[in-house]
């Protein structure tokens, strides 16, 4: 077997011990003579894994009582639209703050609902940063306030929380939920895709307080609808099965690592270890985002030349080491250093780095 280090941005790497538990389980599961995914979800045998996996977000993210966990299918996308349906009234209006590509996909959705305030927009500074809280001024009145916890593309992250006082915090952390721990109760509704921290993609977490469950600002149809899926569990239809039982093996294994704590350290070591690495280039490689905001998720940077960063990417892969090609619509390097990523993946790329900056330097 060789596996590579994996640096893409989503689907991403995932802890080892976990995909060969699903190699071992997968055939016959505990014993049943059947594939988990060829089991009825009504069964006993999946009801079992569909409530541990709901349990492991309560307990690993502490979840106060009145907070519900909700596994959709559609990934993060669906709740693009689902979001503004089922909490933006009519004549209503939301804010929100346009840090990067994932919140402006999701502020085009939200405008097709209702009115959307932007009240902090970084496209003219290229995303180099998150706002700083004091900034931001929020409408005492907004249905919801919406950010982004983390911009995959443009490796940035938020560090402090804003305060949006009785505004419900509405915030997209597909690509750094489960990182470290988040003060769960300033936020109303967090949702993930979960093919970067949690499993395979298709899946879609939420995470909602039970007064926003019930808001229902217009008619909407049985799939649409939070008040739908809450009232059964997440069991009114067939739900992504795979996944689910995935998630549930990974949340296993982050706890068994120690939990959200631990996690956050080992994300901070991994992504100190790299912004590290461009500190001590003299400037051979340059990180293009301000340091107070920088993504311990997505680290970004680029190489004096394009025809070097091309040659870096190049090389690199055939050392091993993939998914380091920036996203198309920003160019330059980026790695993708997720909780499964280990730290050895990080001491082993800096080496290749300082190789590469020697040769080509
Ligand atoms: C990947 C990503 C998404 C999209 O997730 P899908 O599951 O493909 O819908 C949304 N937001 C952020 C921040 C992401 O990183």
């Amino acid at each position: 077997m060789s596996r590579i280090y994996n640096f893409s941005a989503g689907p991403a790497a995932l802890p080892l011990p976990v995909l060969e538990q699903a190699r071992d389980e997968f055939v016959d599961y505990k014993g049943t003579g059947m594939s988990l995914v060829e089991a009825s979800h009504r069964g006993k045998a999946y009801d079992q894994v569909h409530t541990e996996a709901m349990g492991l977000f309560k307990e690993l993210l502490g979840l106060p009582d009145n907070y519900k966990v909700l596994f959709l299918g559609g990934g993060a996308t669906l709740q693009f639209s689902m979001i503004p349906l089922n909490l933006l009234p009519e004549g209503g209006s939301c804010d929100f703050t346009l840090t990067g590509t994932w919140a402006k996909k999701a502020l085009a959705d939200a405008k097709l609902v209702g009115n959307v305030n932007v009240v902090w927009d970084g496209t003219e500074e290229k995303y180099v940063r998150m706002p700083d809280p004091s900034e931001l001024t929020l409408d005492p009145n907004a249905a919801y306030f919406h950010l982004t916890s983390n911009e995959t593309i443009a490796g940035i992250q938020w560090k402090e929380w804003p305060d949006s006082g009785a505004v419900p915090m509405v915030c997209d952390m597909s690509s750094d939920i489960m990182s470290r721990p988040i003060p769960v109760e300033k936020f109303g509704l967090i949702y993930a895709g979960a093919q970067k921290n949690l499993g395979p993609a298709g899946l879609g977490v939420v995470i909602i307080r039970e007064d926003l469950i019930d808001r229902n600002p217009r008619p909407l149809t049985a799939y649409l609808s939070y008040k739908t899926h809450a009232d059964s569990d997440s069991l009114y239809n067939t739900p992504p099965v795979f996944p689910i039982w995935m998630v549930k093996m990974v949340l296993e294994w982050v706890k068994a690592q120690g939990g959200l704590p631990a996690m956050e350290a080992l994300a901070e070591k991994r992504s100190g270890l790299l912004y590290g690495a461009m500190a001590d280039s003299g400037g051979y490689y340059r990180c293009p985002v301000q340091e107070a905001t920088r993504s311990t998720m997505n680290v970004v940077w680029r190489l004096p030349t394009e025809d070097l960063e091309k040659q870096f990417i190049a090389e690199a892969l055939a050392a091993g080491f993939s998914g380091l090609k920036g996203h198309r619509s920003v160019g330059g390097c980026r790695a993708s250093i997720y909780n499964a990523m280990p730290v050895e993946g990080i001491t082993s790329l800096v080496e290749f780095m300082k190789e590469f900056q020697r040769k080509n330097g």
